[in-house]
């Protein structure tokens, strides 16, 4: 018999393995996880491509995962009758680290050290075996290939061999892990039981396990045993037979016995969530189920469950993600996978690149279609009518999500916001069609009740409510950060006045403002631009400017010829409070800030 060939784990598994464990040890048990979940993926795909292939299945229909534990080998074996892997899979799924993505987060690991929670909110996949095991063995078995067995016992090294006992899965996947010393805990029944509830409840697929129950059964008395007499009972012989027979007819004579039996215990309860009416199903389940289906691991900031009706008719559970990803909104960024796709319960596609626009891109979720065809095709799957009302009908429901958190609940709105405001600005400024009803989401700092430092933020509609009678536009200023637009001379001379002023400091404020132009028949006016108008000039005011133009007529003539070829053009003005003079962009010119962010673009 061969023994197989050796390989070495790829550095970055090496790398991967040693994190997870020296990051996770306290939290070992989220290695069962990892396994079901890969187990009900791989369910997942052979049941997908069973809806085209109706000999994918073959003679092993089951689509099931099982657990067995066995004290006496040390043994945790985790089988699923998933797709499997064909030698070449498992030789570069179990060796190399394919996922894009985890050599940047390792990179991110290794420059921050100490950083350990951030392991925790990461997928951490196979590797986490090495977690509870020394020794880890996996049989998997492909319709296309042969029966191989994989093994490792170390960091560096594995083996793979053809399995001699031939093909004994069927098809599908078995891992075996030999438990270390000091993970005996997950051979007990009750503990598997606890962690199934506890992190896989939501698979798709039944979950079994080899557990021990104490049954009690009802078996009838022997006879023997029923007819003992005694020599007194003799005596009555005859009445004792008529009340024994009546007995005897009323009720048969049993006993209870209990036994104990060893069999398949199915340990979750495989309804989808989104099935379930959505007022039976707790804050508590919606959290779990999020953090099983999605690789995040910290609960969700909101969601909403819904079916959608009329037209086309769907489930679906929308979250929002506590933190963005890393990638959010960066160039390059790939949120394709960010919704999975179910037509009657099964899962389609987790690879729906275009079905969320940019703005969307923290979206999570699920979509479960009653109208497409199960054996609809992934690659036509984009163009199909349905799928593009039921993406118009996601996003309208995410945008009254985020409408519904907004007014029910301002503190995590901004919580919301501080995460997520930049998205809402880009759906403003690409989103056409919900423009309006994005531009209500839109919140920013401003000079009222103390401004950026207090953190405090405003709607749009809040600062018309608050505008003084006759300000005839929506006053903001741009910069880097609050302090040098809280203490420009425009915004002091506003304030002073009475008005308010918002601060538009994010990078992406100079495009929403080309967009935005207007709210409520209110101009947005940059102070820092010409354009101002106050609504309290009154007459004495402009007669004074004109005094004061008449006034100053021969320092301006000489501004204009000294600067002739700096500036457009040079006025007497009561914008400025205690500054003599300032340098204002024209009405239609680009500001500083925005002078500012175009120069680094060009760098
Ligand atoms: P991920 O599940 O995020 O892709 P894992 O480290 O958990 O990362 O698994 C790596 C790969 O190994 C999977 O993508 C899959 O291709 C393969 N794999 C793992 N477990 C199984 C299994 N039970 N059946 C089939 N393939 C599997
Ligand atoms: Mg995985």
């Amino acid at each position: 018999r061969s023994a197989g060939e050796s390989f070495q784990f790829e550095t970055e598994v090496t790398k991967m393995m040693k994190l997870i464990i020296n990051s996770l040890y306290k939290t070992k048990e989220i290695f069962l996880r990892e396994l079901i979940s890969n187990a009900s993926d791989a369910l997942d795909k052979i049941r997908f491509r069973a809806l085209t292939d109706k000999k994918a299945l073959g003679d092993t229909p089951d689509l099931k995962i099982t657990l067995v534990a066995d004290k006496e080998r040390n043994t945790l074996t985790i089988t699923d009758s998933g797709v499997g892997m064909t030698f070449k899979e498992l030789k570069a799924n179990l060796g190399t680290i394919a996922k894009s993505g985890t050599a940047e987060f390792l990179a991110t690991v290794e420059s921050q050290k100490n950083n350990t929670n951030l392991i925790g909110q990461f997928g951490v996949g196979f590797y986490s075996s090495f977690l509870v095991a020394d020794r880890v063995t996996v049989v998997t078995k492909n319709n296309e290939d042969k029966q191989w067995i994989w093994e490792s016992t170390s960091e560096s090294n594995f083996r793979i061999i053809e399995d001699p006992r031939g093909n004994t899965l069927g098809r599908g996947t078995q891992i075996v892990l030999h438990l270390k010393p000091d993970a005996r805990e997950y051979l007990e029944e009750n503990r598997l039981r606890e962690l199934v509830h506890r992190h896989s409840e939501f698979v798709s697929f039944p979950i079994y396990l080899w557990a021990t129950k104490t049954e009690t059964e009802e078996v009838p008395i022997e006879a023997e045993e029923e007819e003992q007499t005694t020599p007194a009972d003799e005596e009555s012989e005859d009445i004792e037979d008529i009340t024994d027979k009546a007995e005897k007819d009323a009720a048969p004579k049993t006993k209870t016995v209990t036994k104990t039996v060893t069999d398949w215990e199915l340990t979750n309860q495989q309804k989808p969530i989104w099935t379930r009416r959505a007022k039976d199903i707790t804050e508590r389940e919606y959290n779990e189920f999020y953090i099983s289906f999605t690789k995040d691991y910290q609960d969700p900031l909101t969601y909403n469950h819904f079916r959608a009706e009329g037209e086309v008719e769907f489930n679906s559970i929308l979250y929002i993600p506590k933190k963005p990803s890393p990638s959010f909104l960066q160039p390059g960024d790939d949120w394709s996978k960010n919704i999975r796709l179910f037509v009657r319960r099964v899962f389609i596609t987790d690879d729906l690149a275009g079905f969320l626009p940019r703005w969307l891109s923290f979206l999570k979720g699920l979509v479960d279609s009653d109208d497409l065809p199960l054996n609809v095709s992934r690659e036509t799957l984009q163009q199909h009518s349905i799928i593009k009302v039921i993406k118009k009908r996601v996003v309208a429901k995410a945008i009254d999500m985020l409408r519904a958190l907004a007014g029910k609940d301002e503190k995590k709105y901004l919580e919301f916001w501080e995460q997520y405001g930049a998205a809402i600005k880009l759906g403003v400024i690409e989103d056409q069609a919900n423009k309006k009803k994005l531009v209500k989401l839109l919140r920013f700092r401003s000079s009222h009740g103390g401004g950026g430092k207090s953190g405090l933020f405003t709607s749009l509609d809040e600062y018309v409510l608050r505008m003084r009678k006759a300000q005839p536009q929506i006053y903001f200023m741009s910069g880097e950060n609050i302090e040098t637009m809280g203490t420009s001379p425009f915004v002091e001379k506003l304030i002073a006045r009475g008005y308010e002023v918002l601060y538009f400091g994010d990078a992406i404020d100079e495009y929403l403002v080309n967009v935005l132009v207007e709210h409520d028949g209110k101009r947005l006016q940059h102070v820092g631009k010409s354009g101002v108008k106050y609504g309290d000039e009154d007459e004495a005011a402009k007669t004074a400017l004109a005094e004061a133009e008449t006034k100053f007529e021969p320092l301006r003539d000489y501004l204009r010829t000294r600067l002739g070829e700096w500036v457009d053009t040079v006025r007497v003005s009561y914008q400025l409070t205690t500054s003599p003079c300032a340098v204002l962009a024209g009405e239609h010119g680009v500001s500083g800030a925005m002078e500012r962010m175009l120069q680094q673009q060009v760098a």
